[in-house]
């Protein structure tokens, strides 16, 4: 099977991956909870990985928040920055895990930047809507439908002149593009474990530029005559056991990601894609491709984009078709009717999965 469904999650992982969740799995008590030695490898396991995430994404170990996923650090992000009724501008590239929290909490949500590639488009209209007054912005670093890279360091920069809290999801670029919160000086940056980064699902970060409000309240092991949330980084995010196996196993992805460097696998996936797209390009179908691009590229083929999924599925093919979860970017794109056919490419990308997919895309026209 050539795997081309690395934005919904990296099949991918180093065997050091593997390696590291089993050994906490037969050696790993519970961490901050006792002083014998498996609660104490348990700790030390959990604040590595908070070591690492902290060198790779360049703040402080106790700025990081582990979390089950993305998800969950942007719906912690959101509920402490968003109150029912504030204006909150985002990009016309959102996830669902941007748009359904803003929508549930009945914030007043305007889009600004909704052409495809297009940096001036959005810088422009996202100083325009900034300009016009807001509570809190949120945006995505790379789409995860198109893998257009957003101009985030001159979106954030307007933000930080304007004294707008904002929130980078960092979902489709952690691993494979520099994210710095201290650059950026993000409130928040949101960012999935099992996706770039290489490590297993079920695992997340929140990197906080301040605190956050707590999604969930219990045990941290810390404070426990008091009965709030300790209202210190990471603890206050961090309520019940967590999840020690993912934790060990996210620690050695992202020691894995630190030594193999984030340009060089840019480099790669980038290239795939890029060729991709060249040949899609040249067997007529309708490819969205341009400037400022990852390793994700979009296409509408002449059939049905599910059906097309589906035919290339049996020649051993896996990609995904449909919105993926981001009906926004399709409408902002044109393609909200329709959906598109999805590759998006990986660490392990390389000119020779280019070509079979081309050839089985080739056999289903
Ligand atoms: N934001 C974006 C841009 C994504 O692509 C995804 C995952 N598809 C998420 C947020 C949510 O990530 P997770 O499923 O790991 O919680």
């Amino acid at each position: 099977m050539i795997y081309l469904d690395n934005g919904a999650t990296s099949l991918y992982k180093p065997p050091s991956v593997k390696k590291a969740m089993l050994w906490a799995m037969e050696n790993c008590g519970n961490p901050g909870r006792g002083g014998y030695p498996t609660a104490m490898a348990a700790a030390e396991t959990v604040y590595r990985c908070r070591e690492t995430a902290a060198e790779l994404f360049d703040c402080m170990p106790e700025q990081v928040v582990l979390t089950p996923g993305c998800t969950f650090g942007l719906n912690m992000a959101i509920r402490t920055l968003v109150a029912p009724g504030d204006r909150v501008v985002i990009t016309g590239f959102e996830h669902n895990a941007v748009t359904r929290p803003l929508h549930i909490l009945g914030a007043k949500v305007t889009v600004a930047g909704r052409k495809l590639f297009r940096w001036d488009e959005m810088l422009e209209n996202w100083e325009k809507q900034l300009n016009h007054g807001a509570d809190a912005a949120v945006f995505t670093h790379v789409s995860n439908v198109f893998g257009y890279i957003l101009p985030v360091e001159e979106m954030a920069d307007m933000c930080r002149k304007r004294g707008i809290p904002f929130i980078m999801d960092a979902a489709q670029s952690a691993g494979v593009l520099p994210v710095s919160l201290k650059k950026l000086g993000a409130d928040f940056i949101a960012i999935p474990g099992h996706k770039g980064l290489l490590g297993p699902q079920g695992t997340g970060i929140l990197l906080c530029g301040r605190l956050p409000k707590p999604l969930t309240a219990g045990g941290t092991g810390s404070e426990s005559e008091n009965q709030f949330m300790p209202d210190f980084l990471p603890d206050i995010g961090e309520a019940g056991t967590p999840n020690v196996p993912g934790i060990a196993g996210l620690g050695a992805a992202m020691d894995f990601i630190c030594g193999e460097g984030t340009k060089r696998i840019f480099r790669v996936e980038h290239e795939a894609m890029a060729c991709c797209a060249e040949g899609l390009r040249k067997m007529g179908v309708r490819v969205f491709a341009g400037e400022h691009q990852a390793a994700t590229v979009s296409f509408l083929p002449a059939g049905d984009c599910e059906e097309t999924a589906r035919a290339l599925a049996e020649r051993g093919i896996a990609l995904r078709a449909g919105l993926h979860c981001a009906p926004l970017a399709h409408e902002s794109a044109g393609t909200l009717k329709t959906g598109t056919v999805r590759v998006s490419f990986g660490r392990d990308a390389s000119f020779a999965q280019v070509e079979r997919f081309l050839e089985e895309l080739q056999g289903v026209f």
